[in-house]
């Protein structure tokens, strides 16, 4: 079957594979990964090599630090406040949909936030020109969220915000395509969409911004500690991590983010194209410009469809299309483990569906 599902996400076949043919027996260790030591010598390679070719992958320069850790990505959405707005100092964020919101409610009990942009009023269905966006002075930093995974909004440009760093939600779209990294200040993203399994989240911070003293916090909630401690500041989750350089080394060696990039231009064209042309019978409300390439939600003219929509769907292999709670109808995750062919699978799927019940 195909996966649609928003996360966690389908991982690629050769992965798993992979992971299974070493789960009793990792490398002549004696032991499974999943009981090695992350002290020992094999698992600081595996842990190593993560790093190296993530760096690889997204062409990350030197001066960002790499970090993976656990709490996943709301986690995160907290602990950026903590660790670089210091006390008095204000944050502005752009909200552009469901986790936008949701990291604007993460940092609200430690920092004065402000809302430089909001999507809601028009129902999260494009993004506010960056000419409208109310940017404060002084603040620690701009946070925005890349890709919106519920409403299917996602942002083709970084956004110019000046001087002050930029900090980016990249759950749902991180390594899709090349992105130019030295442009932030902190990109973050829990693993579970593309780039492994639940468990294990993404953090790469530019290393001057760590010298900011932040809030008054734990160590285990600093971010400099877990630096310094090479991220195994506690027991890490050694089975994602070691999964998500299992996935690291399958995109490299699939061509990198640059075929990526060509792969979801293709497979988030083919199924809006099928939408686009439906004549009505499906929609997708998000602007043009705006559309998502990893989540395409999609409404059925006539919902009274939906459920015989959704059983057909899975009769024919299609799996996890039901819409998000928030907005109902469907939604298909396209992430970069989806392999062409289950897009194809969809799109004709649609058509096809459309013809017997039109
Ligand atoms: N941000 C985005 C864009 C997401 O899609 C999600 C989860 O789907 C989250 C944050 C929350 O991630 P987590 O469940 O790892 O905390």
């Amino acid at each position: 079957a195909f996966n649609f599902s928003a996360g966690p996400a389908t991982l690629p076949e050769p992965v798993l594979l992979q992971a299974q043919s070493e789960l009793l027996e990792w490398n002549n260790a004696g032991a499974s990964i999943v009981e090695l030591s992350h002290r020992g010598p094999e698992f600081i390679q595996v842990a190593a090599e993560a790093e190296r070719d993530l760096r690889a992958l997204m062409a990350i320069p030197d001066d960002y630090a790499v970090l993976f850790l656990q709490g996943g990505a709301t986690a995160q959405q907290a602990l950026i406040a903590l660790n670089f707005a210091n006390p008095g100092q204000a944050v502005d964020y752009v909200v552009t949909g469901h986790w936008g919101k949701t990291a604007l409610k993460q940092v609200k009990p430690y920092v004065s936030a402000n809302v430089a942009a909001n999507g809601e009023a028009g129902g999260f269905r494009d993004i506010p020109a960056r000419a409208d966006w109310n940017l404060s002075k002084d603040v620690a930093y701009v946070h925005y969220t890349a890709n919106e995974t519920i409403h299917g909004v996602e942002f083709r440009d970084i956004p110019d915000v000046g001087d002050v760093p930029l900090v980016a939600d990249f759950s749902s779209s991180i390594a899709a395509e090349p992105i130019d990294v030295s442009k932030f200040g902190v990109i973050y993203a829990g693993a579970q969409k593309n780039l492994g399994p639940v468990g294990v989240s993404v953090v790469i911070v530019r290393r001057d911004l760590l010298e900011r003293a932040g809030q008054p916090r734990a160590d285990i909630f600093d971010y400099r500690s877990h630096v310094k401690g090479e991220s195994m500041l506690n027991t890490p989750p050694t089975w994602n991590w070691y999964l998500a350089g299992l996935v690291f080394k399958w995109m490299l060696a699939e061509g990198g983010v640059e075929e990526f990039a060509q792969r979801n231009a293709r497979k988030a064209g083919l199924l809006y194209d099928v939408i686009d042309n439906s004549g009505g019978y499906y929609r997708n409300e998000v602007a043009v410009a705006a559309r998502s390439r990893m989540n395409v939600p999609f409404f059925l003219k006539d919902e009274a469809l939906d459920k015989p929509f959704l059983k057909e769907a899975e009769a024919a292999g299609l799996i996890s299309l039901k819409g998000h709670r928030a907005l109902g109808g469907m939604r298909a995750s396209i992430y970069n483990a989806m392999p062409e062919a289950g897009v194809q699978a969809l799109a004709s799927f649609m058509r096809d569906f459309q013809q017997r019940h039109g």
